[in-house]
């Protein structure tokens, strides 16, 4: 991975608040620290929208552990900063995730696997919940809309590295893949919302 950025006073604050957050893994020791996606500069783009698709709930709970006892699924943490398009933290933005389950359906009567925080001082949220199975026709993806208290809504989905769906998936991004690393007995997904303000 390049990482040949100037090392800027706003990168050093973003790889701050990462530290800062207390991500335990032991590849976060071992000092692979996932980088910032997208490694953001004044006037970056704002995050691409997606579809919302099918299966969004509204009211999904307000919870960052989304992990189910006795899931089968492999255990995911997806952490990030919402920025806007100055780089700037977003305190209290709202971020709302879901996915499918270890079986690749969607709990529509329920809120399995579904749930919304409000990003710290920061910026920062952090999910901890399972990597969802593949569905016939998607490639793996995560639901996300995230809002900027009092602003339009970003809908969008985000992408995993190293699918081999990803090549057949017109839905796919490259903007919208999050950085993976392994952590443990799981994996660590690091992307970082950019909305569309300043
Ligand atoms: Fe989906």
């Amino acid at each position: 991975m390049s990482r040949s950025y100037q090392p800027d006073r706003r990168h050093l604050l973003l790889a701050g608040a990462v530290g800062a957050a207390g991500i335990s893994f032991p590849a976060m020791a071992a000092g692979q620290e996932l980088s910032p996606t997208p490694e953001c500069r004044d006037e970056h783009d704002a995050t691409p929208r997606q579809s919302e698709g099918p299966f969004f709930k509204p009211k999904s709970p307000q919870r960052a552990d989304l992990r189910e006892p006795a899931t089968k699924g492999r255990m995911f943490e997806l952490s990030g900063v919402v920025l806007t398009r100055n780089c700037r933290p977003v305190p209290g933005a709202l971020v709302d995730l879901w996915h499918a389950d270890e079986s690749g359906d969607y709990d529509n009567r329920g809120f399995r696997y579904r749930g919304h925080q409000l990003a710290d001082a920061q910026g920062r949220y952090r999910f901890r919940t399972i990597e969802p199975a593949v569905y016939p026709g998607r490639t793996r993806h995560y639901h996300v809309k995230v809002q900027a208290p009092n602003r339009p809504i970003l809908t969008t989905q985000l992408y995993f590295p190293d699918e081999a769906g990803n090549a057949r998936d017109g839905m796919f991004r490259r903007e919208l893949l999050m950085r993976v690393a392994s952590a443990g007995e799981g994996l660590a997904g690091r992307f970082d919302f950019v909305l569309d303000m300043r």
